[in-house]
């Protein structure tokens, strides 16, 4: 078989050559804690502050703002649980809000402070994915704690109005946090400039290693922690450092970084190619979500009359990796929440698929993929019972 085709760099991306070369001591020659006085501890420490030092540099944080997590999900519940838990504790609020589309990192803490007696609002969006600024403000009350908005969607890639979004928390005295696990290091991301006060990255999906996440924290907020022992990460993260995983994310976002703006430009122009080619070969074809405010990897389709699923399997057996949405979600064969909010049928739902680009991707596999692509759905389409409207 010819060699596979990646476009799902939204779900994970393979480890970086100088990322995985900057680990490797760290396995196995420099296993020192980090917490340890003698040399191996304090060169393991050396490594971790230098990695801190290319995670803040990547969304223009200070040093002490950084937090190293096991990832995006855990950065994300600890913005919220802890920016929540600080808030009912210190200053009696138990108000939150937040989207209808927001990764389930978001959502599912969000509900376990439901349980936990807190309420909280979820805000609609548009039809392309986009949460409007006056509903925010709206939903603001003397009792809200805190805003959490996702920088930019996993699934349709839209990119929200962050900052006007925080402006407006602020002004009503909540908090802000931003998920930008899919943004960091794909589009310019500035913390002064946004103005935010909590905000999530991952490593894997930036070319580092799995299982690496970093939470920025505004010098001066005070947030509970979620794992509570030795005092780690500056009392905010207990737990040994994961010391390789974080000098490979720390190399990673130095990568992103410096390849910030080639990658924009490689990225989102074979995106466009690859969408008018899809627009233009397959009839009854839609891109969905924003056409200016958008990741530049992401392209969604929807193919009316196929089953997005059945698209993914027919795709894999011709060796192209593709997504339905969320690669969390789509285990659980539910429809998409991002979706629903965006207020698509259910014909729309079933036959949408997520396409996610990387620098790794050429116009050749543009090119295949959009001729595999294109038998699949007429192939597809000749089954379903939808045939007469759609062949
Ligand atoms: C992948 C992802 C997460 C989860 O990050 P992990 O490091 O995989 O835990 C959270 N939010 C968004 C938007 C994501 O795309």
């Amino acid at each position: 078989m010819a060699e596979r085709i990646y476009l799902d760099s939204a779900a994970s991306t393979p480890v970086a050559d100088d990322v995985m070369q900057e680990m490797l001591p760290y396995l196995k020659q420099q296993f020192g804690n980090p917490s340890s006085i003698h040399s191996f501890g304090r060169e393991t420490t050396r490594a971790v502050q230098q990695a801190r030092k290319r995670v803040a540099e990547l969304v223009g944080a200070k040093t002490s703002e950084i937090t190293f997590t096991s990832g995006g999900t855990e950065a994300d519940n600890l913005a919220v649980k802890g920016a929540a838990g600080y808030a009912k504790d210190r200053l009696g609020k138990t108000h939150v809000i937040t989207s209808y589309i927001e990764h389930d990192a978001v959502l599912e803490p969000c509900r376990d402070l439901e349980r936990l007696g807190y309420s909280v609002t979820y805000l609609p969006v548009t039809a392309k994915g986009e949460v409007r600024p006056e509903d925010l403000q709206k939903a603001l009350t003397e009792d809200t704690a805190l805003v959490s908005i996702m920088h930019a969607n996993n699934e349709v890639g839209t990119i929200q109005p962050v900052k006007e979004l925080c402006r407006i928390a602020h002004g009503a005295g909540a908090l802000f946090h931003t998920d930008a696990v899919q943004a960091a290091g794909k589009i310019s991301v500035s913390v002064k400039d946004l103005g935010v006060d909590l905000l999530s990255m991952s490593s894997h999906k930036i070319n580092g290693p799995k299982g690496v996440g970093a939470l920025y924290v505004r010098d001066g907020l005070e947030i509970f922690p979620l794992i509570h022992g030795g005092g780690q990460e500056s009392e905010l993260r207990s737990g040994t450092e994961n010391v390789p995983g974080i000098v490979g994310f720390g190399k990673a976002c130095e990568l992103a970084a410096k390849n910030l703006a080639v990658y924009q430009k490689q990225v989102s122009g074979l995106r466009d190619y690859l969408v008018d080619k899809v627009l233009k070969e397959i009839p009854h074809s839609r891109l969905n979500g924003s056409s200016d405010n958008r990741l530049p990897a992401n392209a969604h389709f929807t193919f009316f009359g196929v089953n997005g699923e059945d698209l993914i399997i027919k795709l894999d057996e011709n060796g192209i990796a593709a997504s339905t949405g969320s690669a969390c979600s789509v285990k659980k064969q539910k429809p998409s929440h991002v979706l629903k909010a965006m207020g698509f049928s259910y014909e729309e739902i079933t036959g949408s698929l997520r396409l996610t680009l990387s620098a790794q991707n050429t116009k050749e596999e543009i090119d295949r993929t959009v001729y595999v692509l294109s038998n699949v759905v007429k192939e597809l389409r000749a089954l379903s019972p939808f045939k007469s409207k759609y062949v």
